[in-house]
């Protein structure tokens, strides 16, 4: 970075200012102000606070994980989600703990309120409107200056600026400058990027048509009601909010193909207008008619955007095409044939900062002091963003207090596993949580975020003292149901009926035992919940922390046998296109990248652990087979 020019040397008027008030700049305002850095957000519009450009959900399979690890490190995405959840629901349920997800379907409204009425209770946190348009000065005398003419000086920065860096609109040939629906782009804080330079990209994303939802014929969509028994993104939250209702599901159909088709020279992606790179686990429509030609059909999940709202939110057919195009193929979906469009897909493009330019702390190497957080360092989505910025925040803070960094592992938590594939492999694409992402999954469940985040956060002073009481409570509870089930043997609560049918596999304590459950055994937890006195939400967690041990730890021992094998070859003719057992995604990159090694192959970006396993068998079983010719040979 070219070095910032320098203004004055008096002690700053904040520690921490965060620019963006998105899903990273929230979190990130909100951990330095617990840390008790003087801190202040500075973003275009207050009300604007809790805004979700996109999707009104929150959570998902890896996403879900994410909410609730910040959630352990007392952020706020996790409450706000359940307090508008109008839907629950866990992905994967009838999968291990280890990948369900959990999901919310938020009410749009609430959403925002819940986060404004965070920061007007949060004293001392200053939200200061206006735009940022240049940044000044170094470590410890920054100073920000505004469009409205405002000068702030600050002695740390997080930039969570999301897609507004150099954001450009685009619906079929119509493009404008713009940072989402409704609001301008940040050109000039852009160019501004743009001179201290960094590694930058262009990357794309795009949003889906709003329908009314009395337009739409519900009586022949398919319901997908909730889950019975909520689960909650927050480890806080005990009960709903608010009122729960169904979403729906219809399918596109070759007539909507035919459409999009028909439409897709006047589509940006295809004129070449848009050259941002866009989500691929996140397609347009026009990309799943062309990259999955053969298929007849798509599912779109119709999504109300609030409890006193008629808007409607398709998931699936996030498009750039023309208006005309976009009311065309949404009417040939069967149960949305009159359905009236409130509001146009669009596709944007922005700016982003290559995050290899960045520290584990979040941190800009070049710059001390100046951190960045959310979609600006490539990523995508809420979850991500808020992870990022509980990271940047803390640690802005940490910087400024002259205090000790918060840093995660792999081995801790997805957060560790985002921020290391961040900073060490970069993005080619607009980067998204997985739960394949991470090598030590088992470990790193969304159920007991808490136990492995909660002491870390307490430790670098961003849990607030209520949510320390309420772990320290749990954590006891815990304990006193491991010594109690570790006391109890199978035989003395065997007139459990449901246990009897399992007395051979059962026996001796009762906490050993449990691994002898299966994933699914909730009425039988139940029965001993009801038996012994103890609260049926321990006795799940010490259920699923039982069965995992064992897995545990074969997985830490996989993973360190995989690192000792780093410096297996490839064979110089060795065919990646061929390899089973691996997503055509990977076998793609491997193809591009031809790694000469396993540890090669581990660097580059979204090749995942298990893709690892697989090559290091495929490389193994190549050499044997040739020393097998050899002999036969000789
Ligand atoms: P944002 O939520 O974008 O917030 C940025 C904030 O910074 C805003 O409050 C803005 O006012 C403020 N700001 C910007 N510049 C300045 C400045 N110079 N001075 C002061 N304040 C400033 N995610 C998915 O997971 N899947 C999707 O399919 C998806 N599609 C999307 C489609 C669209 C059209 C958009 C716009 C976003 C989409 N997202 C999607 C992304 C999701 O909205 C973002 O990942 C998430 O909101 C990023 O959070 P953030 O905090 O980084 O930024």
């Amino acid at each position: 970075m070219r070095e910032l020019f320098h203004v004055k040397q008096t002690r700053a008027q904040y520690d921490v200012v965060v620019i963006g008030g998105g899903h990273a700049g929230c979190e990130a305002a909100l951990a330095s102000h617990r840390k008790g850095a003087r801190t202040a957000l500075l973003t275009h519009r207050f009300d604007r606070l809790g805004e979700m450009s996109c999707n009104p959900a929150v959570g998902g399979l890896g996403k879900g994980h994410l909410v609730r690890e910040v959630d352990a490190l007392d952020g706020m995405i996790g409450r706000a989600a359940d307090y508008a959840g109008i839907q629950f629901r866990l992905l994967n349920r009838r999968k291990g703990p280890a990948v369900r997800g959990p999901r919310v379907q938020c009410d749009r409204q609430r959403y925002r309120t819940f986060v404004q009425d965070t920061f007007k209770r949060c004293g001392g946190l200053d939200v200061v409107e206006g735009e940022a348009v240049d940044l000044q000065g170094g470590f410890l005398d920054f100073t920000i200056v505004t469009k409205e003419g405002s000068v702030i000086s600050t002695a740390c920065i997080v930039v969570a600026t999301g897609t507004f860096l150099g954001g450009v609109m685009h619906i079929g040939e119509e493009k404008k400058a713009g940072g989402r629906h409704g609001d301008s782009a940040s050109n000039r804080l852009s160019a501004r990027f743009r001179e201290f330079a960094l590694s930058m990209g262009r990357l794309k994303t795009g949003t889906p048509p709003r329908l009314d939802g009395h337009t739409i014929n519900w009586d022949s969509v398919e319901p997908q009601p909730g889950d019975e028994s909520p689960t909650f993104m927050s480890f806080a939250t005990k009960t709903v909010a608010c009122r729960q209702i169904s979403c729906g599901i219809v399918r596109t159909n070759l007539q909507t193909h035919d459409v999009v088709r028909e439409f897709l020279p006047r589509s940006p992606l295809v004129t070449g207008e848009i050259e941002g790179t866009g989500p691929r686990y996140c397609p347009s429509i026009e990309d799943k008619v062309q990259r999955f030609a053969d298929r007849e059909s798509h599912q779109v999940f119709l999504e109300p955007e609030g409890l006193d709202d008629n808007t409607v939110y398709p998931n699936g057919i996030s498009t750039s095409l023309p208006v005309e195009a976009q009311e065309k193929f949404t009417r040939t979906i069967p149960g949305l044939e009159a359905a009236e469009i409130v509001r146009p897909g669009y596709a944007i493009e922005y700016d982003y900062v290559e995050p290899t330019e960045l520290t584990r702390e979040l941190e800009l190497k070049a710059q001390r002091g100046l951190f960045l957080a959310g979609q600006i360092n490539g990523t995508t989505g809420y979850e991500e963003a808020a992870a990022q910025g509980v990271v940047a925040g803390a640690n802005a803070a940490a910087a400024a207090l002259n205090d000790d960094p918060l840093i995660l592992d792999r081995t801790s938590s997805y957060i560790g596993v985002m921020v290391d594939d961040l900073v060490t492999r970069g993005v080619t694409e607009p980067y998204r949580m997985f739960t394949s992402r991470a090598e030590y999954r088992l470990a790193l469940r969304a159920d007991n975020a808490d136990q492995r985040l909660t002491p870390i956060g307490m430790e670098r002073g961003v849990v607030s003292d209520a949510r320390k009481e309420a772990f320290e409570r749990k954590m006891e509870s815990l304990s006193g149901a491991r010594q109690r089930l570790a006391r109890t043997n199978v035989a003395d609560i065997a007139e459990i009926e449901r246990l009897k049918d399992r007395e051979s596999q059962m026996s001796g304590d009762l906490l050993t035992a449990l691994t002898a459950l299966p994933n699914d055994s909730d009425s039988i937890l139940a029965d001993i919940s009801a038996q012994l006195g103890v609260s049926l939400n321990d006795l799940r967690q010490i259920h699923h922390d039982m069965i995992y041990e064992p897995y545990i730890e074969r997985q830490r021992e996989e993973a360190k046998s995989l690192k000792k094998d780093y410096a297996l070859e490839f064979p110089a003719e060795f065919q990646f296109s061929s390899v089973n057992g691996v997503s055509n995604e990977i076998k793609e990159k491997l193809v591009r990248h031809r790694p000469s090694s396993i540890g090669e192959a581990a660097r580059i970006e979204g090749i995942t652990p298990a893709a690892l396993v697989v090559l290091r068998a495929a490389v193994r079983s190549r050499a044997s087979a040739e020393r097998r010719v050899g002999k036969n040979g000789r």
